[in-house]
């Protein structure tokens, strides 16, 4: 066993990829989650249910490890901080509080001279009656949202009196980029300029949540050069350790804009796992607890699709997988409409 003890804020399928890449490095992993079915606790060393504002428990938590990373993005930049003052947190706190909120992020990635969507900030109800400009658009709420949640729709300024919006919360609305495809980069940065990079993933959605990522991304040279280039960029500026995503968007004419970052390992990612010598998770693992770096190889081709709600059913019912195949059900304890409950990756 190394003497390496790696804390976890998070218990989804994230946090069980983490502690099993982990495990196969001989690192110990504590997760801490406030769900108490956080189905990473069937795959980490040691799991503390807990609030993540209880003090006492999170203190526990910080003992009992030797560093600490995140899997989850929406933890309290407070609790972040506060643990960081006793205990290394890698990525910085001060990433995840910019990337939390989505102007700061996009004011952020613009200085870069980075394009991303043209977007526009709204604090009330009123605001929105002169952005006609930004129509269609999508209003997201500025924190908190994932897989869609918090996200409206918008074609004309009448809708909004129908949906209900609930404007004491802080918005931005975003003009719709008519999209031909959306790819993600993932790239783990160890150090100044020492860092891997995956190939662009061609990320597919239905509904606003990732059906299916696969490798290689049907792009040109050019996109899938400035991709890299650009997520270089951003975790280079950011002074980031660790695995970062950066999803985009192309349009009809083939110009690039940064959708989102994600301070964490990526579900367009999981192909990784069988497509590469090292997956996004080890490599996550390694640059957080200063492990040495190895090139990046790829393996084969390959494709990746969530199991959402009951699509798990058939697989748990008949596991008969192909040699190619690799089926990841992450146990969670309840099939609910719209969850990831595992994924299959197809080696092509
Ligand atoms: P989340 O945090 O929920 O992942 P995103 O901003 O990535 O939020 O939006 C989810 C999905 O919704 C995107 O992957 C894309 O398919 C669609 N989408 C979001 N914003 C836009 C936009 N401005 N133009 C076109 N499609 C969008
Ligand atoms: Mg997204």
């Amino acid at each position: 066993m190394s003497e390496i003890k790696l804390g976890i804020l998070g218990g989804g399928q994230l946090g069980s990829m983490l502690s099993i890449a982990a495990k196969k490095m001989k690192i110990r992993t504590v997760i801490y989650s406030d769900d108490k079915d956080a189905p990473a606790q069937n795959f980490c060393d040691e799991f503390i249910f807990g609030d993540y504002a209880n003090k006492d428990l999170i203190y526990d938590f910080i003992k009992k490890v030797t560093i600490i990373t995140f899997e989850f993005e929406n933890i309290p930049f407070e609790t972040l901080n506060e643990i960081n003052k006793l205990k290394t947190v890698l990525p910085k706190p001060s990433i995840n509080r910019l990337i939390q909120h989505r102007l700061a992020e996009k004011d952020f990635v613009n200085k870069l001279n980075i394009r991303t969507t043209r977007y526009v900030s709204v604090n009330k109800r009123t605001d929105l009656d002169s952005l006609e400009d930004f129509l269609p658009g999508i209003l997201k709420t500025t924190t908190m949202g994932y897989d869609g949640k918090g996200q409206f729709p918008l074609r004309n300024l009448n809708e909004i009196d129908n949906l209900n919006i609930d404007f004491t919360k802080e918005y931005i609305l975003e003009k719709l980029v008519k999209l031909k495809k959306e790819i993600s980069v993932i790239i783990t940065r160890f150090g100044n300029n020492k860092y891997e990079i995956y190939e662009p993933i061609e990320n597919n959605h239905e509904d606003q949540i990732l059906r299916k990522s696969k490798i290689p991304a049907e792009i040109n040279k050019d996109l899938i050069e400035q991709s890299k280039e650009w997520s270089i960029q951003i975790s280079e500026e950011l002074k980031y350790i660790g695995t970062l995503c950066v999803e985009y968007f192309i349009d009809r004419n083939d110009n690039l804009y940064v959708n989102e970052i994600a301070p964490r390992v990526h579900n367009s990612g999981h192909l990784t796992i069988n497509a590469y010598n090292v997956s996004q998770f080890e490599n996550h693992v390694r640059a957080v607890c200063s492990l040495p770096q190895i090139p990046l190889k790829k393996i084969s081709n390959a494709e990746m699709i969530n199991l959402i709600g009951n699509q798990i059913n058939k697989y748990r019912q008949n596991p008969k997988l192909n040699e190619n195949q690799f089926l990841f059900d992450y146990l969670k304890k309840e099939i609910k409409d719209k969850r990831k409950m595992g994924h299959l990756t197809t080696l092509i």
